[in-house]
């Protein structure tokens, strides 16, 4: 169990488009702006997270929509998902303190689409690890997330973070049973 303590989170992603190039590089007073932001939230809070990112090559325009093709019900159900604002409404109202639709609306929107298939059960195994490792609770099925969610998010994607999941943790005995034999 984890030490109760305070935490920060910075957001760094993001295309910065109005901004019109990377905000968190910009220069204040001397430094980037995200080395700023990251040394005030330190001086306030126990720990910080930061999260997002962006690569400094060019990966030259967004491809053509229909280069990529996607049938319409994954579509939707991946839209769908993508609607989660991460309030974190759903943690609040559940009695375990779970956060399984949040995590679950990630998984599920990025695991039902073309692009986000090379790193399908990495992804999953490693947001199920963070989720535990950061205290919360595990989902009885209560649907209490449901009932309260803004945006309407389904626990159908809890069920399909847990099919994720088993197939990972399959996946991975199998990598495992493989190179314990070849060692
Ligand atoms: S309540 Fe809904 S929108 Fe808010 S974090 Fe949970 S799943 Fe996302």
């Amino acid at each position: 169990m984890p030490d109760r303590a305070l935490a920060g989170a910075l957001l760094v992603g993001g295309a910065s488009t109005r901004f019109g190039s990377p905000k968190a590089l910009a220069p204040f007073e001397g430094e980037p702006l995200a080395v700023r932001a990251h040394r005030v939230l330190t001086s306030a809070f126990d720990r910080v997270i930061a999260a997002g990112g962006f690569i400094s090559v060019r990966a030259g325009s967004a491809p053509e929509a229909n280069d990529t093709l996607v049938p319409k019900p994954a579509a939707d159900s991946a839209m769908d998902a993508a609607a989660c604002i991460g309030c974190g409404a759903c943690v609040a109202a559940c009695p375990n303190a779970s956060a399984m639709l949040f995590v679950s609306a990630k998984v599920s929107h990025l695991g039902q689409l073309p692009q986000g298939q090379p790193e399908r059960y990495t992804r999953v195994r490693k947001m199920v690890a963070q989720m535990d490792a950061e205290g919360f609770g595990g989902c009885t099925n209560h649907r209490e997330c449901e009932a309260s969610c803004p945006k309407e998010i389904s626990i159908l994607h809890i069920a399909r973070l847990n099919r994720d999941l088993l197939k990972a943790q399959l996946t991975a005995t199998e990598e495992k049973t493989v190179s314990d034999g070849a060692g």
